[in-house]
């Protein structure tokens, strides 16, 4: 029988990752099927169950069900432990397993492009991604991680909870230090309601690197404002999303995809 997957969330229409794991597979010659599903707001629990229980292998779980498929796993990774949510479920003979792959993702995508030991960062907002980040981000030995919030006390909540793994501090956006950094990291969602953020143009770095999470065909408000600060290397969150998803099919089928063509031809598509 052909192993099933699937990602689960709501909305779901617009998911690239059916396209991303149909690439992977032909590249790999694994024999697989990869779905959408949409759960209702109230049923995502209901809805995995049912997909695992049907003869589905393993699932992602995208907006808004993250947190709820940390809850929903019998057995956490310690970075999903970490990240307090959940994107890659399958199943093992203990039950049912659940991992974050988005931060390893991230790092691999700026892997590509930057070393992040020894790096001044500033990642932008406190949601369910920038918190899915941090542990990965410190994994690689930054000189220094600042988290800034337009809500301040959220960003202060993660760098307590993350200070033990490297040399984090918190600050709202209207507090950011006065200096340059390497790698600016936008985790906020202001780009999604095409809105720009209120940052001040001395904390780029014309050789540094911004990088928005979330991407799409035109260069989005964030990456705008780096460009008119002068920020040659500017970077949107494809590459993450194509990264995290390789992650997550190591993680069932074993076998590291090779990433670069599928992101080229995805980025065709946008
Ligand atoms: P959340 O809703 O959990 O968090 C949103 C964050 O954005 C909060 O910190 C919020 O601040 C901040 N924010 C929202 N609007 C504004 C604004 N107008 N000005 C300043 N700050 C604002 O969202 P997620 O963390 O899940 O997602 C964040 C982004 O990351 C999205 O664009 C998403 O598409 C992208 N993403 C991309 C992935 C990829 O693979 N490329 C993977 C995961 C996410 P406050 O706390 O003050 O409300």
């Amino acid at each position: 029988m052909t192993d099933r997957y699937a990602v689960i969330g709501n909305p779901i229409k617009h998911s690239k990752s059916p396209l991303i794991h149909a690439a992977f597979a032909a590249q790999t010659k694994q024999k697989l099927i990869y779905e959408r599903l949409e759960a209702p707001l109230d049923s995502f629990i209901e809805r995995a169950a049912e997909f695992l229980a049907m003869g589905g292998s393993g699932c992602n779980v995208t907006v808004p069900f993250k947190e709820e498929a940390f809850r929903f796993a019998n057995i956490l990774t310690e970075r999903a432990e970490l990240a307090g949510a959940v994107n890659t479920l399958w199943l093992d003979d203990e039950g049912v397993v659940g991992d974050n792959t988005d931060g390893a993702g991230l790092v691999r995508d700026l892997q590509r492009h930057l070393k992040l030991v020894g790096l001044r960062i500033l990642l932008l907002g406190a949601g369910g991604a920038a918190r899915g980040v941090l542990g990965p981000l410190l994994a690689e030995r930054p000189a220094q991680l600042v988290i800034a919030n337009r809500s301040p006390d959220k960003a202060i909540a993660l760098a307590t909870q993350f200070i033990q793994l490297g040399p984090i501090t918190a600050c709202s956006l209207a507090e950011l230090p006065n200096q340059p950094f390497d790698l600016i990291i936008n985790a906020t969602s202001a780009s999604l309601a095409g809105e720009a953020l209120p940052l001040p143009t001395s904390i780029c770095q014309t050789d540094g690197l911004a990088y928005d999470m979330m991407y799409g065909k035109a260069e989005t408000p964030f990456l705008q404002q780096a460009k008119a600060a002068g920020v040659v290397r500017r970077l949107d969150g494809l590459g993450m999303l194509v990264e995290q998803a390789a992650e997550a099919f190591f993680l069932w089928r074993g076998i590291r995809p090779e990433t670069e063509t599928v992101l080229v031809k995805l980025r065709a598509g946008l």
